[in-house]
C-alpha cells in the first residue's frame, strides 16, 4: 500500500513537472509601423513561433503612423514573458516607454527582429537593449561600430553613419559563440536565404555578446568586414535577442533564421531552450526554406 501511494505521488508529481514544462510561453508580437512589409512579415513571425510548439502568441498593432494616435498605444507588457518586435515605427509615450523599460528590468523578455533595430534611435534604454542598430541619425555619439576581424571582436568609434546594406543574396552565418543556448546543437556555419546583410550597426554595445557574424563582401556593396547578425544583451534582471535577418517573407521562412529566431524567444523569455533542432537545418553549403 505505502508503495502504491509513493508511485501515485511520484506520477503526479511527474505530471506536475510535465505540466510545467508545456506551459506555453507568453509572447506579444508588436507591430503596427515599420518600413518594411509587416503585415506580411507579422503572421510569418507568429506562425514561426507558433509551430516550435513553445508558445502562445497574441499580436498587438500599433495606430498607423501620422495620425498622433501612437501617444494612446499602451500594450500591457506584463501580461507576458516575452516582447517580440516587428516595429519601426513613431516613438511611443514617455509612459509606454517606461512601462517597457520596467517589464525588460525586471527580467522580462525582449527580441528585436530585423528593422526594428532601426527603431528609437533616441531611446537610451532601447539600445542599450539591442545592443547595437542603425540609421535614424545613429552616429559616433551613439557609440561604436562592433565587427570581428580574423575571429576577434573590434569596437571602432570612426566618426559615420551607424547602419548600411549592400545588394540582397544567400550568405553564411558563422557562430562566434556557439554553447550559448540559442545556438547549441546547430552547425557552426549554416547558409541564410538571401536577406539584406546589415552592416556598420553601432550602439552602446554594453556587455553584448555576438552569438553569429556574416562576412560582408565589399562585391556586394559591403564592408569587408565579418558583421554581427545575431547578438544577446542583459538589461536588468532581462535578456535581449537582437536578429537582423529577416527582411522579407522569404529570409524569414529560411530554417536558419526560423530556428534562432524561436530559440531566441525562448531563451529571452526563460533563459534556456528546449526545442529540437529542426532535421532539415540548413548546411554551410545548402540554404532551406519553410514549406
Ligand atoms: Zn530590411
Amino acid at each position: 500500500m505505502k508503495h502504491l501511494s509513493t508511485l501515485i505521488a511520484a506520477l503526479f508529481l511527474q505530471c506536475g513537472i510535465s505540466m510545467l514544462v508545456a506551459a506555453p510561453i507568453r509572447v506579444l508580437l508588436v507591430d503596427g509601423q515599420n518600413n518594411h512589409a509587416w503585415k506580411i512579415t507579422s503572421p510569418i513571425i507568429q506562425r514561426i513561433l507558433e509551430d516550435a510548439g513553445r508558445f502562445s502568441v497574441d499580436v498587438v498593432t500599433s495606430p498607423p503612423p501620422k495620425t498622433g494616435e501612437i501617444a494612446h498605444f499602451k500594450p500591457k507588457f506584463s501580461n507576458y514573458q516575452v516582447i517580440v518586435s516587428n516595429y519601426n515605427g513613431e516613438p511611443w509615450s514617455d509612459e509606454t516607454k517606461a512601462s517597457f523599460v520596467e517589464f525588460v528590468r525586471k527580467g522580462g523578455g525582449f527580441v528585436s527582429v530585423h528593422a526594428a533595430d532601426n527603431a528609437f534611435p533616441e531611446w537610451k534604454e532601447y539600445n542599450q537593449m539591442i545592443g547595437v542598430g542603425g540609421w535614424g541619425g545613429r552616429n559616433e555619439k551613439d557609440g561604436p561600430f562592433v565587427v570581428f576581424k580574423d575571429g576577434i571582436i573590434l569596437k571602432s568609434s570612426v566618426p559615420k553613419a551607424g547602419g548600411g546594406h549592400g545588394s540582397q543574396h544567400d550568405f553564411l552565418v558563422v557562430a562566434r559563440d556557439g554553447k550559448h543556448p540559442i545556438l547549441k546543437g546547430l552547425p557552426d556555419q549554416w547558409m541564410h536565404v538571401k536577406d539584406e546583410l546589415y552592416h556598420t550597426l553601432r550602439g552602446p554595445a554594453e556587455g553584448m555578446t555576438v552569438l553569429a557574424t556574416a562576412f560582408s563582401s565589399t562585391a556586394k556593396g559591403g564592408t569587408g568586414s565579418d558583421e554581427p547578425m545575431l547578438m544577446v544583451t542583459r538589461f536588468g534582471k532581462g535578456r535581449s535577442f537582437h536578429t537582423t535577418l529577416g527582411h522579407s517573407a522569404e529570409a524569414l521562412n529560411c530554417v536558419g533564421a526560423a530556428t534562432v529566431l524561436a530559440r531566441g524567444v525562448e531563451w529571452a523569455a526563460i533563459g534556456k531552450v528546449t526545442q529540437a533542432i529542426p532535421t532539415d537545418f540548413p548546411t554551410a553549403t545548402e540554404t532551406r526554406s519553410r514549406k
